[in-house]
């Protein structure tokens, strides 16, 4: 075994790290950690230490570290056949199993999945097939994607035009011009306080209305939106959002991407959030929960009036020109068919549900009426702390002042991972589904107690 001095000599020397201060990381004056080993909701790195991960990695690990089933699968699809292709009609059991079993669970009027590697390249898929499909339909201009502010797709060229975050386009040039981008709904940070839930829900609907009129009707190709925003801060929907702006949609012909790679597969404690919000989604993008991250592997879920087109688009064209080499990865597959089995047989989506219940109603008991405490929200396992500089007056603090990592590195110090949010001050919680009630009271006390650290 590599000694940890010579580890970190060499991570700071070579290793290019996602989302991360590269010249502090080079310097030696950003954390290096490496990461051992994973069992349940904890995971352990090379020096011994513990943590609970409250964040599942990146809201990927829902079934937890250390799934023997999940680990055997992949060996044994690794030793049977490691790779082939899926091109031109070629498949696996493994594959095969996994597409039934998707659309088994997913919403009603959904026809095929298209399996890729990433969330982020499952939703470039999908922009490509909505194009495809106007293209087919006689309709080239109508090509623009609405995405919210806040709202997180990936890390693409397009997907991260999409992303309504502003740390993911700063210096890269994005968005794109064919992406705009409308009102996060975010009841918290309205501008108008006097808005009940419903009234803010109108507001969104009417600026979507706005903006699909100023571009055009027929320039709008798509919608694109999770059902609670992730990464932008953990934010449920106001009170009837999805049906107010599946109304605007419809009223335009604009086709609906749910982005479903936190909430599909249990994360709201129903199979899907689509099933949650009564979202109606012409295209689903898949990825995290459908392996838990235990291999690669992401999905486009098809909707039925766009498999049709796309049928249509291939007699009068051939083949469709778009595939992935790791498309239905072998491997990655059996880690999903042994992924969904698991949830299945041990409940998980239920277990999500009623311990998303738990950890929230703890957070509020031990931070609901702290001064700097704006809002404790959730819905399933996702939950958010937001931070504020005076909870009256609700005046936010400086972003200098990087009070959510403060609090999150306090955290941690106390062997609990919370994730700082990219953007406001807020600190996000999604733990694996196998989070016990115990551990859900351990993630509020021992938030609290970096919250008085701290603030
Ligand atoms: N969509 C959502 C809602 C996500 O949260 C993420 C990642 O966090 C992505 C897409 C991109 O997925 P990936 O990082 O696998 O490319």
């Amino acid at each position: 075994m590599l000694r940890n001095d010579m580890l970190e000599k060499w991570d700071r020397e070579n290793f290019f790290h996602p989302s991360t201060h590269l010249a502090e990381f080079a310097r030696g004056d950003a954390p290096h950690r490496v990461i051992r080993t994973g069992s349940g909701c904890h995971i352990e790195d090379r020096d011994g230490t513990r943590l609970l991960d409250a964040f599942a990695g990146l809201y990927c690990v829902n079934v937890g570290y250390g799934r023997p089933e999940i680990a055997d699968a992949i060996a044994d699809q690794a030793r049977e056949l490691a790779y082939y292709h899926a091109y031109v009609g070629h498949g696996t059991e493994a594959s095969i199993t996994l597409a039934r079993m998707v659309l088994e669970r997913a919403p009603k009027g959904m026809s095929k999945v298209y399996f890729g590697m990433s969330g982020s390249d499952a939703n470039e898929t999908n922009i490509k097939l909505v194009w495809y499909y106007n293209n087919i339909l006689g309709r080239p201009e109508k090509k623009k994607i609405i995405s919210r502010w806040r709202g997180y797709h990936g890390s693409g060229l397009m997907t991260g035009s999409l992303t309504g975050l502003e740390t993911f386009h700063n210096k890269f040039d994005l968005p794109l011009s064919q992406v705009i981008h409308t009102e996060a709904p975010y009841y918290f940070r309205r501008d108008d306080l006097n808005q009940t839930e419903e009234q803010f829900t109108a507001h969104c609907a009417a600026e979507l209305e706005a903006l699909i009129q100023a571009e055009g009707p027929d320039t709008i190709a798509a919608f694109i939106g999770e059902p609670v925003l992730g990464t932008g801060g953990i934010v449920p929907p106001p009170a009837g959002y999805w049906e107010a702006i599946q109304a605007v949609l419809t009223r335009h012909d604009i086709l609906l991407i749910a982005d479903e790679v936190v909430t599909g597969f249990g994360r709201l404690g129903t199979m899907f959030g689509s099933d949650h919000y009564g979202i109606r989604p012409d295209l689903i993008t898949i990825a995290k929960g459908l392996t838990s991250a235990y291999a690669p592997l992401s999905g486009s879920i098809v909707g039925d009036r766009m498999w049709k087109v796309l049928e249509r688009g291939t007699d009068e064209n051939g083949p469709i020109g778009h595939g992935w080499t790791y498309s239905a990865h072998p491997v990655g597959a059996a880690a999903g068919v042994a992924n969904l089995a698991l949830i299945d047989k041990l409940n998980l989506v239920q277990a999500a549900g009623r311990t998303g219940a738990v950890l929230n109603a703890a957070l509020r008991d031990a931070l609901g009426t702290h001064a700097n405490v704006g809002e404790i929200r959730g819905e399933g396992l996702m939950a958010a702390v937001e931070f504020v500089a005076d909870r009256d007056g609700r005046r936010f603090f400086d972003a200098s002042e990087k009070v959510g990592g403060r609090v999150s590195a306090a955290l941690l110090e106390q062997g609990v991972i919370g994730r700082a949010m990219p953007q406001g001050d807020i600190l996000g919680f999604a733990p694996p589904f196998c989070l016990t009630d115990s551990e859900a009271g351990e993630i509020a006390d021992k938030t609290a107690r970096a919250v008085a650290s701290v603030l």
